[in-house]
């Protein structure tokens, strides 16, 4: 194995660590909608790395930015300083801030955004005199990250399953009909009362506990799961009638996946809280950013309790971060990528949704630049069906990601409409082949 002297000390996530050992596979080098594998296969990349290259590989722009900022100034403490860039990346973000929320918190991870968002979420209920909210609500197959708060409030029982919890965390149901996925099959009718189920726990728990209810807009990793229609504005009603924050993760929504800057704007609902991550940098240098409203900023920082939330990382508002997210932000408004979704989400939608004839392919949902092609699991290998597509697909070209038997289509925002093409023949052809 070229490059890799020894697989032994390297950690992958967990699930990805035996697959990985089996069948290494390596990427070397990337530019544009490519990467190069190690056996030097050009491979087309249908997930922008993980959701979050969304201006393409290889942005000189974002690497001069880099070197210039680490050779001008490499770090600073921001707990008791700042430093200039990260003010102006800052206000550069308050600009796009999704529904407003224009009051920025650094972080260095989706995970961390979620854990910070939570936070913010129990300090502001506290600051404004609500100490007996406690309780945080998310939703069944949501995915928050791997901090205790987002896998408390994350859906994914397997996650959660041998570590503690937030005590109290609980989720909404995901579905009303567990044989049918409401979020899988669109039931635009069902989506205000499929949001009710907010008022069950409300009822359940008595509104005085809850804090804040955390959903994403739009589920990415768990398999790319389509909001019913009005179940977000019936969430943010249910909420607001009851004092309850809405939070917004948007760590792969945000920047532009689905045509608008945030889903926030694309769907037209305001949260209190939003959390990114991913594209904030284009993927480059690892950074989170948590949006909230001014009235949440103002309570906190004016509240008789503020000096008790202690909260920050070493490396929040990291000047090489800011850095690389204001050359992403530049890139993003001179080639237009935070709509260019909106332009390719009709062409996308077809394109994809020719798949569904193909053999054992049991659903499909699309919606700006991301879809989700869902396959029949075997009922005696679940997930295997998936994972033959996936090394198949990546044999001849193609980078796909598969949970479970989900797989999911990221391209970056700067996909070109052959290439489109290319990933639904690539992928068409390994689901013939192998599914
Ligand atoms: N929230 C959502 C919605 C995500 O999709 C992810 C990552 N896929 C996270 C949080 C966690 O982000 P990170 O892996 O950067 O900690």
């Amino acid at each position: 194995l070229r490059n890799t002297p020894s697989l032994d000390a390297f950690w992958m996530p967990f699930t990805a660590n035996r697959q990985f050992k089996a069948a290494p596979r390596l990427l070397v080098s990337a530019q544009g909608m490519h990467y190069t594998a190690d056996d030097g296969r050009t491979v087309l990349d249908g997930t922008a790395g993980l959701w979050c290259v969304n201006a393409g590989h290889g942005r000189r722009q974002i690497a001069s930015a880099v070197e210039r900022q680490l050779s001008t100034l490499d770090f600073a403490p921001t707990f008791q300083m700042g430093h200039p860039i990260a003010f102006e990346f800052a206000e550069r973000l308050a600009e796009v801030a999704p529904g407003g929320l224009d009051r920025v918190f650094f972080t260095n991870s989706g995970s961390e955004s979620v854990d910070t968002a939570l936070k913010i979420a129990l300090a502001y209920q506290r600051a404004i005199g609500q100490g007996t909210r406690t309780r945080l609500i998310g939703r069944e197959r949501g995915y928050h990250g791997v901090g205790f708060g987002g896998i408390s409030v994350g859906g994914i029982v397997s996650n959660r399953r041998v570590f503690p919890q937030l005590a109290g965390a609980d989720h909404l149901r995901h579905t009303h009909d567990p044989a049918r996925n409401a979020f899988v099959k669109g039931q635009p009718e069902h989506g205000a009362d499929l949001a009710d189920d907010l008022e069950r726990l409300v009822a359940l728990h008595g509104a005085e506990t809850i804090a804040a209810c955390i959903v994403e807009p739009l589920s990415g990793s768990t398999g790319v799961l389509v909001p019913p229609k009005g179940y977000l504005e019936r969430l943010r009603e249910i909420c607001t009638k009851h004092g309850i924050l809405l939070i917004f993760d948007e760590v792969i929504t945000g920047f532009g996946r689905l045509g608008a800057p945030f889903a926030t704007d694309f769907f037209g609902v305001t949260p209190d809280l939003v959390t990114a991550a991913k594209g904030l940098t284009n993927g480059t240098v690892p950074m989170g950013v948590v949006f909230a409203s001014r009235q949440v900023h103002d309570a906190l920082m004016q509240g008789p309790d503020g000096i008790e939330l202690f909260h920050g990382y070493t490396y929040s508002g990291h000047p090489v971060a800011c850095a690389a997210g204001l050359a992403t932000l530049d890139i993003y408004r001179e080639e237009g990528l935070l709509t260019r979704a909106a332009d390719l989400s009709e062409d996308w939608a077809s394109a994809i949704h020719d798949l569904l004839g193909r053999r054992n392919v049991i659903d499909i949902r699309s919606l700006g630049l991301v879809a989700g092609i869902e396959l029949e699991a075997r009922p005696d290998a679940p997930g295997k069906r998936a994972y033959d597509v996936f090394v198949d697909c990546f044999q001849r070209g193609l980078l796909i990601r598969v949970t479970g038997d989900i797989i999911a289509l990221s391209p970056p925002l700067i996909v070109e409409r052959e290439q489109i093409g290319e990933m639904v023949e690539v992928l068409g052809a390994a689901i013939d082949r192998v599914a």
